[in-house]
Protein backbone atom coordinates (compact mmCIF):
# COMPACT_ATOMS: atom_id res chain seq x y z
CA UNK A 1 0.00 0.00 0.00
CA UNK A 2 1.35 3.18 -0.93
CA UNK A 3 1.51 6.12 1.87
CA UNK A 4 0.04 9.35 2.13
CA UNK A 5 3.57 11.22 0.55
CA UNK A 6 4.34 8.61 -2.13
CA UNK A 7 0.11 8.93 -3.32
CA UNK A 8 0.72 12.86 -2.82
CA UNK A 9 4.48 12.79 -4.94
CA UNK A 10 2.53 11.00 -7.66
CA UNK A 11 -0.43 13.48 -7.99
CA UNK A 12 -0.42 16.16 -10.98
CA UNK A 13 -0.80 19.67 -9.83
CA UNK A 14 -2.40 22.19 -11.90
CA UNK A 15 -0.60 25.68 -11.65
CA UNK A 16 -2.35 27.72 -8.94
CA UNK A 17 -3.60 30.48 -11.59
CA UNK A 18 -5.31 27.86 -12.99
CA UNK A 19 -7.16 27.24 -10.11
CA UNK A 20 -7.23 30.90 -9.40
CA UNK A 21 -8.41 31.46 -12.33
CA UNK A 22 -11.21 29.04 -12.52
CA UNK A 23 -12.66 30.33 -9.49
CA UNK A 24 -12.91 33.98 -11.46
CA UNK A 25 -10.61 36.01 -9.29
CA UNK A 26 -8.38 38.63 -11.09
CA UNK A 27 -5.12 39.38 -10.40
CA UNK A 28 -5.57 41.87 -7.75
CA UNK A 29 -7.44 39.02 -5.83
CA UNK A 30 -4.83 36.67 -5.42
CA UNK A 31 -1.04 36.85 -5.23
CA UNK A 32 1.26 33.39 -6.15
CA UNK A 33 3.41 31.94 -3.31
CA UNK A 34 5.24 29.81 -5.70
CA UNK A 35 3.80 28.02 -8.22
CA UNK A 36 1.20 25.59 -6.23
CA UNK A 37 -0.05 28.15 -3.22
CA UNK A 38 -1.31 31.63 -3.29
CA UNK A 39 -2.77 34.05 -0.61
CA UNK A 40 -5.86 35.24 -1.21
CA UNK A 41 -6.94 38.87 -0.65
CA UNK A 42 -8.34 39.66 2.84
CA UNK A 43 -10.56 42.23 1.20
CA UNK A 44 -12.01 39.63 -1.42
CA UNK A 45 -15.24 38.96 1.31
CA UNK A 46 -15.82 42.45 1.25
CA UNK A 47 -15.69 42.86 -2.84
CA UNK A 48 -18.04 39.70 -3.13
CA UNK A 49 -20.33 40.63 0.05
CA UNK A 50 -23.32 40.87 -2.40
CA UNK A 51 -22.75 37.55 -4.25
CA UNK A 52 -24.95 34.97 -2.40
CA UNK A 53 -23.64 32.63 -0.37
CA UNK A 54 -23.08 28.80 -1.12
CA UNK A 55 -24.71 26.22 1.36
CA UNK A 56 -22.17 25.25 4.41
CA UNK A 57 -21.09 22.05 5.18
CA UNK A 58 -19.58 21.31 8.46
CA UNK A 59 -17.87 17.87 9.13
CA UNK A 60 -17.80 16.56 12.16
CA UNK A 61 -17.52 13.07 13.91
CA UNK A 62 -17.87 10.52 16.99
CA UNK A 63 -15.46 11.06 19.65
CA UNK A 64 -12.10 9.95 17.81
CA UNK A 65 -9.55 7.41 18.75
CA UNK A 66 -5.88 8.96 18.65
CA UNK A 67 -5.06 7.99 15.26
CA UNK A 68 -8.13 10.12 14.00
CA UNK A 69 -11.10 9.03 12.25
CA UNK A 70 -10.98 10.54 9.16
CA UNK A 71 -12.40 13.87 9.33
CA UNK A 72 -9.77 15.69 7.04
CA UNK A 73 -10.02 12.89 4.47
CA UNK A 74 -13.82 12.50 4.83
CA UNK A 75 -13.68 16.44 3.75
CA UNK A 76 -11.34 16.52 0.95
CA UNK A 77 -13.10 13.27 -0.30
CA UNK A 78 -16.47 14.97 -0.21
CA UNK A 79 -15.20 18.14 -1.81
CA UNK A 80 -13.59 16.20 -4.79
CA UNK A 81 -17.32 13.93 -5.22
CA UNK A 82 -19.07 17.12 -5.23
CA UNK A 83 -17.01 18.53 -8.03
CA UNK A 84 -16.88 15.11 -9.52
CA UNK A 85 -20.92 15.45 -9.79
CA UNK A 86 -20.54 18.63 -11.23
CA UNK A 87 -20.72 21.05 -8.13
CA UNK A 88 -18.69 23.75 -8.08
CA UNK A 89 -17.14 23.56 -4.56
CA UNK A 90 -14.72 24.93 -2.69
CA UNK A 91 -13.14 22.97 0.56
CA UNK A 92 -11.45 24.93 3.43
CA UNK A 93 -9.82 23.22 6.23
CA UNK A 94 -7.10 23.99 9.45
CA UNK A 95 -3.61 24.35 8.79
CA UNK A 96 -1.43 21.80 10.54
CA UNK A 97 0.72 22.67 13.93
CA UNK A 98 4.60 20.87 13.41
CA UNK A 99 4.19 19.99 16.94
CA UNK A 100 1.63 17.07 15.81
CA UNK A 101 3.52 16.49 12.52
CA UNK A 102 6.86 15.92 14.28
CA UNK A 103 5.08 13.94 16.73
CA UNK A 104 2.13 11.63 16.32
CA UNK A 105 1.89 9.44 12.96
CA UNK A 106 -0.28 11.47 11.00
CA UNK A 107 -0.72 14.79 9.16
CA UNK A 108 -3.67 17.23 8.50
CA UNK A 109 -3.98 17.26 5.11
CA UNK A 110 -6.39 14.64 4.74
CA UNK A 111 -5.09 11.16 3.67
CA UNK A 112 -4.75 8.52 0.78
CA UNK A 113 -6.30 9.86 -2.60
CA UNK A 114 -8.02 12.64 -0.56
CA UNK A 115 -5.55 15.03 0.18
CA UNK A 116 -4.82 18.74 0.18
CA UNK A 117 -1.58 19.50 -1.89
CA UNK A 118 1.53 20.61 -1.77
CA UNK A 119 1.36 18.16 1.75
CA UNK A 120 4.88 18.49 2.41
CA UNK A 121 4.44 22.52 2.11
CA UNK A 122 0.86 22.10 3.97
CA UNK A 123 2.67 19.87 6.89
CA UNK A 124 5.65 21.85 7.58
CA UNK A 125 6.15 25.75 7.24
CA UNK A 126 3.17 26.21 4.33
CA UNK A 127 2.83 29.86 3.99
CA UNK A 128 4.38 31.01 7.15
CA UNK A 129 1.04 32.13 8.60
CA UNK A 130 2.07 30.11 11.98
CA UNK A 131 5.48 31.43 12.56
CA UNK A 132 3.96 34.79 11.78
CA UNK A 133 1.46 34.03 14.65
CA UNK A 134 4.32 32.44 16.89
CA UNK A 135 6.59 36.53 16.32
CA UNK A 136 3.39 38.13 17.18
CA UNK A 137 2.84 36.08 20.44
CA UNK A 138 6.28 36.24 21.53
CA UNK A 139 6.83 40.16 20.43
CA UNK A 140 4.04 41.09 23.41
CA UNK A 141 5.99 38.79 25.36
CA UNK A 142 9.22 40.95 24.96
CA UNK A 143 7.03 44.29 25.14
CA UNK A 144 5.92 43.09 28.22
CA UNK A 145 8.99 42.07 30.22
CA UNK A 146 10.58 45.07 29.03
CA UNK A 147 7.91 47.22 30.27
CA UNK A 148 8.33 45.94 33.51
CA UNK A 149 12.38 46.28 33.06
CA UNK A 150 12.15 49.97 32.32
CA UNK A 151 10.15 50.84 35.44
CA UNK A 152 6.76 49.18 35.03
CA UNK A 153 4.94 52.04 34.78
CA UNK A 154 1.00 50.24 34.75
CA UNK A 155 2.26 48.33 38.07
CA UNK A 156 1.80 44.99 36.28
CA UNK A 157 2.00 42.32 38.90
CA UNK A 158 4.82 39.69 37.16
CA UNK A 159 3.14 36.84 39.36
CA UNK A 160 0.00 37.61 37.65
CA UNK A 161 1.29 37.97 33.92
CA UNK A 162 -1.23 35.23 31.94
CA UNK A 163 0.53 35.65 28.59
CA UNK A 164 2.64 33.35 27.47
CA UNK A 165 5.33 32.49 25.03
CA UNK A 166 4.56 30.05 22.22
CA UNK A 167 6.87 28.01 20.06
CA UNK A 168 5.23 25.30 17.26
CA UNK A 169 6.42 22.41 18.64
CA UNK A 170 5.77 19.74 21.20
CA UNK A 171 8.02 20.62 23.96
CA UNK A 172 7.00 19.24 27.26
CA UNK A 173 10.49 20.73 28.89
CA UNK A 174 9.09 24.38 28.22
CA UNK A 175 6.05 24.28 30.16
CA UNK A 176 7.11 25.88 32.81
CA UNK A 177 9.98 28.55 32.62
CA UNK A 178 11.77 31.44 34.70
CA UNK A 179 13.01 34.06 32.65
CA UNK A 180 14.74 37.45 33.41
CA UNK A 181 17.27 35.69 35.17
CA UNK A 182 20.89 37.39 35.67
CA UNK A 183 20.99 40.60 37.34
CA UNK A 184 19.34 43.68 37.01
CA UNK A 185 20.97 43.94 33.41
CA UNK A 186 18.58 40.60 32.35
CA UNK A 187 15.02 41.90 33.37
CA UNK A 188 12.95 41.07 36.40
CA UNK A 189 12.98 37.80 36.83
CA UNK A 190 9.37 36.12 36.83
CA UNK A 191 7.29 32.25 35.89
CA UNK A 192 6.50 32.06 32.60
CA UNK A 193 6.05 28.89 30.38
CA UNK A 194 5.22 28.57 26.46
CA UNK A 195 2.43 27.20 24.72
CA UNK A 196 2.00 25.43 21.17
CA UNK A 197 1.24 28.06 18.84
CA UNK A 198 -2.01 26.39 17.90
CA UNK A 199 -2.90 27.85 21.78
CA UNK A 200 -2.31 30.96 21.10
CA UNK A 201 -4.71 33.47 21.87
CA UNK A 202 -3.46 35.36 18.35
CA UNK A 203 -4.63 32.08 16.45
CA UNK A 204 -7.79 32.13 18.27
CA UNK A 205 -7.99 35.72 16.88
CA UNK A 206 -6.80 35.44 13.40
CA UNK A 207 -9.36 32.61 13.11
CA UNK A 208 -12.45 34.89 14.50
CA UNK A 209 -11.50 38.09 12.44
CA UNK A 210 -13.03 39.52 9.93
CA UNK A 211 -10.88 42.50 8.56
CA UNK A 212 -7.56 43.99 9.53
CA UNK A 213 -9.41 46.46 11.41
CA UNK A 214 -11.26 44.01 13.15
CA UNK A 215 -7.62 41.91 13.73
CA UNK A 216 -6.58 45.14 15.66
CA UNK A 217 -9.31 45.56 17.55
CA UNK A 218 -9.40 42.04 18.86
CA UNK A 219 -5.44 42.12 19.62
CA UNK A 220 -5.73 45.78 21.59
CA UNK A 221 -8.36 43.74 23.75
CA UNK A 222 -6.10 40.66 24.89
CA UNK A 223 -5.82 40.57 28.55
CA UNK A 224 -2.51 40.23 29.74
CA UNK A 225 -2.47 39.80 32.96
CA UNK A 226 -3.47 42.23 35.95
CA UNK A 227 -2.33 45.15 38.41
CA UNK A 228 -1.25 45.01 41.94
CA UNK A 229 -5.00 45.79 42.45
CA UNK A 230 -6.45 43.52 40.16
CA UNK A 231 -6.89 45.73 37.39
CA UNK A 232 -6.76 43.96 34.16
CA UNK A 233 -4.25 45.24 31.30
CA UNK A 234 -4.41 44.95 27.72
CA UNK A 235 -2.78 45.04 24.96
CA UNK A 236 -4.15 48.67 23.92
CA UNK A 237 -2.47 49.85 27.27
CA UNK A 238 1.05 48.75 26.12
CA UNK A 239 0.23 50.47 23.08
CA UNK A 240 1.66 47.64 20.64
CA UNK A 241 -1.93 46.38 18.48
CA UNK A 242 -0.49 48.31 15.80
CA UNK A 243 2.97 46.52 15.70
CA UNK A 244 1.41 42.91 16.15
CA UNK A 245 -1.02 43.86 13.83
CA UNK A 246 1.47 44.37 11.02
CA UNK A 247 3.17 40.97 12.12
CA UNK A 248 -0.18 39.23 10.82
CA UNK A 249 -0.71 41.57 7.72
CA UNK A 250 0.05 38.48 5.68
CA UNK A 251 -0.90 35.24 7.99
CA UNK A 252 -4.57 37.05 7.36
CA UNK A 253 -4.83 36.49 4.34
CA UNK A 254 -6.72 32.95 3.45
CA UNK A 255 -4.20 29.99 1.20
CA UNK A 256 -5.61 28.81 -2.13
CA UNK A 257 -4.12 25.41 -2.44
CA UNK A 258 -5.70 22.40 -4.00
CA UNK A 259 -6.68 18.46 -3.84
CA UNK A 260 -5.83 15.46 -5.54
CA UNK A 261 -8.03 16.20 -8.13
CA UNK A 262 -7.15 19.77 -8.13
CA UNK A 263 -10.54 20.91 -6.25
CA UNK A 264 -9.76 24.39 -5.02
CA UNK A 265 -9.12 24.25 -1.27
CA UNK A 266 -8.61 27.46 1.11
CA UNK A 267 -6.12 26.40 4.16
CA UNK A 268 -5.72 29.07 6.62
CA UNK A 269 -6.11 29.17 10.93
CA UNK A 270 -5.76 26.00 12.90
CA UNK A 271 -6.26 26.82 16.81
CA UNK A 272 -6.97 23.94 19.33
CA UNK A 273 -10.28 22.55 19.37
CA UNK A 274 -9.84 21.80 23.05
CA UNK A 275 -8.50 25.40 24.72
CA UNK A 276 -9.93 27.40 21.56
CA UNK A 277 -12.70 26.36 19.09
CA UNK A 278 -10.86 24.40 16.91
CA UNK A 279 -11.85 25.66 13.59
CA UNK A 280 -10.13 27.34 10.60
CA UNK A 281 -10.98 30.91 9.92
CA UNK A 282 -14.09 32.91 9.34
CA UNK A 283 -12.04 34.43 6.59
CA UNK A 284 -11.37 31.26 4.87
CA UNK A 285 -14.84 29.71 5.09
CA UNK A 286 -16.59 33.00 4.33
CA UNK A 287 -14.63 33.40 1.16
CA UNK A 288 -15.22 29.99 -0.27
CA UNK A 289 -18.96 30.29 0.58
CA UNK A 290 -18.51 33.55 -2.12
CA UNK A 291 -16.00 31.56 -4.68
CA UNK A 292 -18.40 28.03 -4.54
CA UNK A 293 -21.93 26.70 -4.50
CA UNK A 294 -20.85 24.09 -1.67
CA UNK A 295 -18.23 25.12 0.95
CA UNK A 296 -17.23 21.70 2.72
CA UNK A 297 -15.38 22.34 5.98
CA UNK A 298 -14.65 20.80 9.62
CA UNK A 299 -14.16 21.41 12.92
CA UNK A 300 -11.88 19.68 15.09
CA UNK A 301 -12.00 16.02 17.04
CA UNK A 302 -15.75 14.91 17.64
CA UNK A 303 -18.90 16.96 17.89
CA UNK A 304 -19.26 17.60 21.49
CA UNK A 305 -16.25 20.09 20.84
CA UNK A 306 -15.56 20.92 17.38
CA UNK A 307 -19.44 21.01 15.68
CA UNK A 308 -20.41 22.57 19.50
CA UNK A 309 -17.86 25.39 19.05
CA UNK A 310 -18.42 25.62 15.36
CA UNK A 311 -22.28 26.70 16.06
CA UNK A 312 -21.54 28.46 19.54
CA UNK A 313 -19.23 30.66 18.57
CA UNK A 314 -17.53 30.18 14.66
CA UNK A 315 -20.75 30.25 12.87
CA UNK A 316 -22.53 32.77 15.29
CA UNK A 317 -19.31 35.72 15.42
CA UNK A 318 -19.11 34.93 11.66
CA UNK A 319 -22.86 35.13 10.79
CA UNK A 320 -23.29 32.60 8.56
CA UNK A 321 -25.63 29.57 8.58
CA UNK A 322 -24.72 25.94 8.20
CA UNK A 323 -26.80 24.44 5.82
CA UNK A 324 -26.02 20.46 6.28
CA UNK A 325 -23.88 17.94 8.94
CA UNK A 326 -21.76 15.02 7.99
CA UNK A 327 -21.07 12.98 11.08
CA UNK A 328 -17.73 10.81 10.60
CA UNK A 329 -18.04 7.64 12.19
CA UNK A 330 -15.43 4.68 11.60
CA UNK A 331 -15.39 0.73 12.74
CA UNK A 332 -12.47 1.07 15.02
CA UNK A 333 -13.99 4.17 17.05
CA UNK A 334 -17.16 2.67 17.58
CA UNK A 335 -15.51 -0.83 18.46
CA UNK A 336 -13.45 1.01 20.69
CA UNK A 337 -16.87 2.65 22.43
CA UNK A 338 -17.47 -0.95 22.88
CA UNK A 339 -14.65 -1.51 24.63
CA UNK A 340 -11.97 -3.33 22.57
CA UNK A 341 -8.84 -2.22 23.65
CA UNK A 342 -6.64 -0.26 21.02
CA UNK A 343 -4.47 -3.21 19.65
CA UNK A 344 -7.29 -5.18 18.72
CA UNK A 345 -9.74 -2.49 16.95
CA UNK A 346 -8.51 -4.15 13.70
CA UNK A 347 -10.31 -7.73 14.53
CA UNK A 348 -13.95 -8.04 13.56
CA UNK A 349 -16.03 -7.54 16.88
CA UNK A 350 -19.70 -7.20 15.81
CA UNK A 351 -20.93 -7.41 19.51
CA UNK A 352 -18.53 -4.74 20.46
CA UNK A 353 -19.61 -2.39 17.27
CA UNK A 354 -23.23 -2.80 18.02
CA UNK A 355 -22.65 -1.50 21.66
CA UNK A 356 -20.49 1.57 20.74
CA UNK A 357 -23.24 2.58 18.43
CA UNK A 358 -24.18 4.56 21.51
CA UNK A 359 -21.47 7.13 20.87
CA UNK A 360 -23.04 8.05 17.47
CA UNK A 361 -26.39 7.65 18.80
CA UNK A 362 -25.49 10.43 21.04
CA UNK A 363 -23.59 12.90 18.63
CA UNK A 364 -26.86 12.45 16.43
CA UNK A 365 -29.19 13.41 18.94
CA UNK A 366 -26.66 16.62 19.53
CA UNK A 367 -26.88 17.93 16.08
CA UNK A 368 -30.54 17.03 16.27
CA UNK A 369 -30.66 19.21 19.26
CA UNK A 370 -28.95 22.37 16.84
CA UNK A 371 -31.94 21.84 14.30
CA UNK A 372 -29.86 21.16 11.35
CA UNK A 373 -29.62 18.15 8.90
CA UNK A 374 -26.82 15.47 8.73
CA UNK A 375 -25.76 12.57 6.99
CA UNK A 376 -23.68 10.11 8.75
CA UNK A 377 -20.53 9.37 6.21
CA UNK A 378 -18.96 5.69 7.42
CA UNK A 379 -15.30 6.22 6.55
CA UNK A 380 -14.28 2.61 5.04
CA UNK A 381 -10.82 1.33 6.47
CA UNK A 382 -9.33 -1.68 4.56
CA UNK A 383 -9.53 -3.66 7.80
CA UNK A 384 -13.32 -3.16 8.09
CA UNK A 385 -15.09 -6.14 7.27
CA UNK A 386 -18.41 -6.53 5.11
CA UNK A 387 -20.61 -7.61 8.14
CA UNK A 388 -19.34 -4.71 10.39
CA UNK A 389 -20.46 -1.93 7.77
CA UNK A 390 -23.86 -4.09 6.90
CA UNK A 391 -24.28 -3.92 10.70
CA UNK A 392 -23.64 0.06 10.82
CA UNK A 393 -25.71 0.51 7.49
CA UNK A 394 -28.58 -1.45 9.04
CA UNK A 395 -28.01 0.37 12.34
CA UNK A 396 -28.91 3.66 10.40
CA UNK A 397 -31.53 2.22 8.19
CA UNK A 398 -33.97 0.90 10.98
CA UNK A 399 -34.05 4.41 12.40
CA UNK A 400 -34.28 6.41 9.53
CA UNK A 401 -31.11 7.76 9.88
CA UNK A 402 -29.70 8.51 6.16
CA UNK A 403 -26.03 6.71 6.06
CA UNK A 404 -22.99 6.40 3.40
CA UNK A 405 -20.34 4.36 3.22
CA UNK A 406 -17.50 6.44 1.73
CA UNK A 407 -14.38 5.31 0.30
CA UNK A 408 -12.86 8.32 -0.61
CA UNK A 409 -9.23 7.65 1.06
CA UNK A 410 -8.91 4.53 -1.41
CA UNK A 411 -11.22 5.75 -4.56
CA UNK A 412 -10.97 9.73 -4.32
CA UNK A 413 -14.20 11.54 -5.18
CA UNK A 414 -15.39 8.53 -6.67
CA UNK A 415 -15.96 7.07 -3.35
CA UNK A 416 -17.82 10.09 -1.65
CA UNK A 417 -20.60 10.74 -4.63
CA UNK A 418 -23.04 8.86 -2.92
CA UNK A 419 -22.21 11.05 0.31
CA UNK A 420 -22.24 14.45 -2.07
CA UNK A 421 -25.96 13.45 -3.52
CA UNK A 422 -27.17 12.81 0.25
CA UNK A 423 -25.80 15.90 1.36
CA UNK A 424 -26.61 18.00 -1.41
CA UNK A 425 -30.32 16.70 -0.55
CA UNK A 426 -30.26 17.59 2.73
CA UNK A 427 -28.77 20.96 2.24
CA UNK A 428 -32.21 21.74 0.71
CA UNK A 429 -34.12 20.57 3.38
CA UNK A 430 -34.36 23.17 6.36
CA UNK A 431 -32.45 26.56 5.30
CA UNK A 432 -31.54 27.03 8.81
CA UNK A 433 -35.46 27.41 9.93
CA UNK A 434 -34.95 24.95 12.71
CA UNK A 435 -31.41 26.02 13.65
CA UNK A 436 -30.77 27.32 17.21
CA UNK A 437 -28.06 27.91 19.49
CA UNK A 438 -27.55 25.88 22.32
CA UNK A 439 -27.65 29.00 24.56
CA UNK A 440 -28.32 32.87 24.69
CA UNK A 441 -25.13 35.03 24.94
CA UNK A 442 -26.46 37.00 28.15
CA UNK A 443 -26.81 33.84 30.05
CA UNK A 444 -25.07 33.16 32.81
CA UNK A 445 -21.51 31.78 32.93
CA UNK A 446 -22.37 28.84 34.55
CA UNK A 447 -25.91 28.54 32.89
CA UNK A 448 -23.73 28.28 29.60
CA UNK A 449 -21.26 25.62 30.75
CA UNK A 450 -24.19 23.74 32.36
CA UNK A 451 -26.41 23.63 29.08
CA UNK A 452 -23.03 22.32 27.02
CA UNK A 453 -22.29 19.92 29.71
CA UNK A 454 -26.14 18.59 30.20
CA UNK A 455 -27.25 19.15 26.73
CA UNK A 456 -23.91 17.95 24.64
CA UNK A 457 -21.96 15.99 26.57
CA UNK A 458 -25.06 14.02 28.88
CA UNK A 459 -24.02 14.34 32.15
CA UNK A 460 -26.02 15.13 35.16
CA UNK A 461 -24.46 18.95 36.52
CA UNK A 462 -21.51 20.18 36.55
CA UNK A 463 -19.13 21.62 39.32
CA UNK A 464 -17.34 24.01 39.80
CA UNK A 465 -14.52 23.87 41.72
CA UNK A 466 -13.51 26.94 44.70
CA UNK A 467 -11.03 28.20 42.34
CA UNK A 468 -13.15 28.18 39.19
CA UNK A 469 -16.52 29.38 41.60
CA UNK A 470 -14.30 32.28 42.11
CA UNK A 471 -12.85 33.04 38.77
CA UNK A 472 -16.24 33.25 37.71
CA UNK A 473 -17.66 36.20 40.24
CA UNK A 474 -14.35 37.99 39.30
CA UNK A 475 -14.52 37.85 35.55
CA UNK A 476 -18.36 38.24 35.71
CA UNK A 477 -17.75 41.78 37.59
CA UNK A 478 -14.88 42.43 35.10
CA UNK A 479 -18.04 42.30 32.97
CA UNK A 480 -16.84 39.70 30.73
CA UNK A 481 -20.37 37.07 31.31
CA UNK A 482 -21.72 37.43 28.38
CA UNK A 483 -19.27 35.92 26.26
CA UNK A 484 -19.37 32.65 24.54
CA UNK A 485 -17.95 29.54 26.20
CA UNK A 486 -14.84 27.49 24.84
CA UNK A 487 -14.69 24.00 26.64
CA UNK A 488 -11.73 22.45 27.13
CA UNK A 489 -12.30 18.61 27.78
CA UNK A 490 -10.92 15.62 26.80
CA UNK A 491 -11.82 14.73 23.18
CA UNK A 492 -11.61 10.70 23.91
CA UNK A 493 -14.65 10.39 25.95
CA UNK A 494 -17.83 12.51 26.09
CA UNK A 495 -17.20 12.69 29.56
CA UNK A 496 -14.31 14.71 31.05
CA UNK A 497 -12.56 11.43 31.68
CA UNK A 498 -10.86 9.90 28.54
CA UNK A 499 -11.39 6.08 29.78
CA UNK A 500 -15.35 6.28 29.71
CA UNK A 501 -15.62 5.38 25.93
CA UNK A 502 -19.12 5.14 24.58
CA UNK A 503 -21.70 7.16 25.80
CA UNK A 504 -20.98 7.52 29.83
CA UNK A 505 -23.98 8.34 32.20
CA UNK A 506 -24.48 9.59 35.49
CA UNK A 507 -21.38 11.86 35.24
CA UNK A 508 -20.83 15.58 36.28
CA UNK A 509 -18.16 17.66 34.79
CA UNK A 510 -15.50 19.31 37.33
CA UNK A 511 -14.80 22.83 36.16
CA UNK A 512 -11.97 23.50 37.12
CA UNK A 513 -10.66 26.42 36.10
CA UNK A 514 -11.78 29.53 33.91
CA UNK A 515 -9.57 31.79 31.72
CA UNK A 516 -10.01 34.70 29.62
CA UNK A 517 -9.78 35.15 26.33
CA UNK A 518 -11.19 38.67 25.13
CA UNK A 519 -8.97 39.25 22.09
CA UNK A 520 -10.67 36.17 20.55
CA UNK A 521 -14.29 36.93 22.48
CA UNK A 522 -14.80 33.61 24.31
CA UNK A 523 -14.18 32.28 28.23
CA UNK A 524 -12.02 29.11 28.35
CA UNK A 525 -13.56 26.70 30.65
CA UNK A 526 -11.03 23.85 31.41
CA UNK A 527 -12.11 20.52 32.71
CA UNK A 528 -9.81 18.15 33.45
CA UNK A 529 -6.19 18.40 32.41
CA UNK A 530 -6.10 20.01 29.40
CA UNK A 531 -2.39 20.28 27.86
CA UNK A 532 -1.35 23.79 25.79
CA UNK A 533 2.12 22.41 25.01
CA UNK A 534 1.95 18.95 24.17
CA UNK A 535 4.90 16.24 24.72
CA UNK A 536 6.45 13.86 22.01
CA UNK A 537 5.97 10.20 22.14
CA UNK A 538 8.49 7.72 22.84
CA UNK A 539 8.74 7.64 19.12
CA UNK A 540 8.22 11.10 17.58
CA UNK A 541 7.02 10.75 13.78
CA UNK A 542 9.92 12.63 12.90
CA UNK A 543 12.22 9.70 13.81
CA UNK A 544 10.82 8.24 9.94
CA UNK A 545 11.60 11.35 8.30
CA UNK A 546 14.24 12.56 6.08
CA UNK A 547 15.36 14.24 2.81
CA UNK A 548 17.27 13.32 -0.15
CA UNK A 549 19.76 15.28 -1.52
CA UNK A 550 17.75 16.51 -4.51
CA UNK A 551 15.26 17.67 -1.77
CA UNK A 552 12.83 14.94 -2.11
CA UNK A 553 10.50 14.77 1.07
CA UNK A 554 10.81 11.38 2.62
CA UNK A 555 8.77 9.43 5.31
CA UNK A 556 6.11 12.17 6.43
CA UNK A 557 3.38 9.97 6.59
P1 LIG B 1 -9.05 13.55 11.48
O1 LIG B 1 -9.24 14.74 10.61
O2 LIG B 1 -10.35 12.97 11.96
O3 LIG B 1 -8.06 13.73 12.58
P2 LIG B 1 -7.57 12.49 9.23
O4 LIG B 1 -8.44 12.70 8.05
O5 LIG B 1 -6.45 13.44 9.44
O6 LIG B 1 -8.44 12.38 10.57
O7 LIG B 1 -7.03 10.99 9.17
C1 LIG B 1 -6.15 10.48 10.15
C2 LIG B 1 -5.23 9.46 9.51
O8 LIG B 1 -6.02 8.31 9.12
C3 LIG B 1 -4.55 9.95 8.25
O9 LIG B 1 -3.22 9.49 8.26
C4 LIG B 1 -5.32 9.30 7.11
O10 LIG B 1 -4.49 9.02 6.00
C5 LIG B 1 -5.81 8.01 7.75
N1 LIG B 1 -7.12 7.60 7.19
C6 LIG B 1 -8.25 8.34 7.16
N2 LIG B 1 -9.24 7.65 6.58
C7 LIG B 1 -8.74 6.44 6.24
C8 LIG B 1 -9.28 5.27 5.62
N3 LIG B 1 -10.55 5.22 5.23
N4 LIG B 1 -8.47 4.20 5.44
C9 LIG B 1 -7.18 4.24 5.85
N5 LIG B 1 -6.60 5.31 6.44
C10 LIG B 1 -7.37 6.41 6.64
Amino acid sequence: MKTDIEIAQQATLKPIQEIAENLQLNEEDWEPHGHSKAKLSDQLIDKLKDKPNGKVILVTSINPTPAGEGKSTVTVGLGQALNKIGKKSVIALREPSLGPVMGMKGGAAGGGYSQVLPMEDINLHFTGDLHAITSANNALSAMIDNHIHRGNELNIDPRRIDWKRVMDMNDRALRQTVVGLGGPKRGVPREDGFNITVASEIMAILCLTTSLDDLKLRISKIVIGYTYEDIPITVKDLQVEGALTLLLKDAIKPNLVQTIENTPAIIHGGPFANIAHGCNSIMATKTAAKLGDYVVTEAGFGADLGAEKFFNIKSRVGEFDTDAVVIVATVRALKMHGGVMKDNLKEENLDALNAGMENLKKHIETIESFGLPFVVALNKFPTDTLAETDLIQTWCESRDIDTALTDVWENGGAGGTHLAEQVIAKTEENNNKEFNHLYKLEETLESKMRKIAQKVYGADDIELTPKAKEQVTFYTEKGWGDLPICMAKTQYSLSDNPTLTGRPTGFTITIREVKPSIGAGFMIVLTGDVMTMPGLPAKPAALNMNVTKEGKVVGLF
